[in-house]
């Protein structure tokens, strides 16, 4: 098809239905049916046998010792940073990465220190890293971005070279593969999420994957109030526990990972061979024995050769009916929450989060809904200067 008049100048969108950023991969009402009728007619519907086969299973598929399931990530995070000592320092974190990796750092009493990032991977650079280590540096935070693979064995040698530990906010990592292996074994510990966004889901959810013992211990402890069973708490826990409910919806999910990840990345494949003939997108990289988990597709527009800023051709897609996303702007140092962090100079970071769009990428291939978006990125492209004529500059989405 060739592309018509884009839906802003008037031309009749490319769907006439509304296209999600996302369409999750979820078990069957039948499967779930069995499952919660075995919960509630057990009356365990918390700390049970589903939690403890979900963990177990995670703990072969990911190839750790232990896997503590969470109610989130977010607080899997917070656990594991007490766990890890980050309570008394400064703490090397990107800034470019949603909000929940840092957040908990000043819940255990930590300063983050933001980092850089890599300008093809989108994930932490460990020259940014080592540029901002400090004497009062206690640990290092790093992120799968959109699920491709952090730079690992970079980020461990500086972790190791200066004795602190590492920690990986893989909430973006099912599905993800590092040399060949599900990402989740690097560093003390990694923590994915099971929110609705991610491939692996549980409604609401998080997993630390870790091979040491006191970390999970800590973890195991720290989701139960601090309490060893005997109601005399050892430090000052929460509740942050996973329910038989979400372990079973967990469970079902695992079954599905592998084929919401194979789809992705043919989406993905098939989004890059295509808008790779346009000038001014340009892509993750991902590196060569990866596998990306692709829980976003994120690309950066160059303006001055697209032709469109970012800005303007998100416009262009919502009234075509395709949602995309600004992952991840405003970066994190900027927030209000970091007053202290707005006056880094963190150059990829500022390139990257200013011209970035993710677009839709589902579990599940559909050859319409990828030829459609494509086309309506083509038209965007092809009539830019008229988009830009009608537009005032600097008009947000
Ligand atoms: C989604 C997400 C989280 C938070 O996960 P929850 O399970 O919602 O707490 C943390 N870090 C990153 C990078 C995320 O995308």
């Amino acid at each position: 098809m060739e592309p018509g008049k884009p839906a802003l100048l008037g031309g009749s969108p490319v769907f006439e239905e509304f296209i999600p950023i996302t369409r999750p991969l979820l078990p069957s009402h039948e499967e779930l049916r069995d499952d919660f009728n075995r919960i509630l007619q057990s009356n365990v519907v918390t700390k049970g046998s589903y939690l403890e086969a979900f963990e177990s299973r995670l703990a072969d598929f990911l190839g750790v010792k232990h896997v503590v399931g969470v109610s989130s990530c977010t607080l899997g995070l917070l656990l594991v940073y007490q766990s890890a000592g980050f309570g008394s320092g400064d703490v090397v974190v990107p800034s470019f990465t949603f909000m929940a990796t840092v957040h908990p750092l000043p819940y255990v009493g930590a300063t983050p220190v933001f980092a850089d990032i890599d300008r093809a991977t989108f994930c932490v650079a460990p020259e940014s890293v080592v540029e901002v280590l400090s004497s009062s540096t206690v640990g290092i935070v790093a992120v799968h971005n959109f699920g491709n693979p952090a730079d690992i064995h970079g980020l461990e040698k500086i972790a190791a070279d200066r004795g602190i530990p590492l920690v990986f906010d893989a909430a973006h990592g099912f599905g993800a593969l590092f040399e060949g292996r599900p990402v989740g074994s690097n560093g003390l510990a990694e923590v994915f999420s099971l929110s609705p966004t991610k491939l692996l889901i549980a409604g609401e959810g998080g997993i630390v994957a870790t091979d040491d013992d006191s970390v999970a211990k800590h973890v195991r402890l720290g989701r139960e109030y601090g309490n060893p069973g005997d109601y005399d708490s050892l430090f000052a826990g929460l509740n942050a526990r996973m329910s038989e409910f979400h372990a079973a919806v967990g469970l079902r999910s695992l079954e599905m990972l592998e084929s919401a990840a194979v789809a992705r990345n043919e989406w993905a494949e098939n989004l890059r061979s295509r808008l790779g003939e346009l000038p001014g997108i340009s892509f993750q990289s991902i590196r060569s024995g990866d596998r990306c988990s692709y829980k976003d597709f994120s690309v950066v527009i160059n303006e001055a050769e697209f032709g469109l800023d970012r800005d303007l051709l998100a416009r262009a897609l919502r009234a075509e009916n395709i949602d995309s996303r600004r992952y991840h702007d405003p970066p994190v140092h900027t927030h209000t929450a970091y007053p202290d962090g707005g006056s880094m100079n963190l150059t990829t970071t500022s390139y990257t989060s200013s011209r970035i769009i993710s677009l839709p990428v589902w579990s599940k291939t559909d050859d319409r809904i990828l030829d459609g978006i494509c086309l309506a990125i083509e038209r965007c492209h092809q009539f830019a200067d008229a988009l830009g004529d009608s537009a005032p500059s600097h008009f947000g989405t």
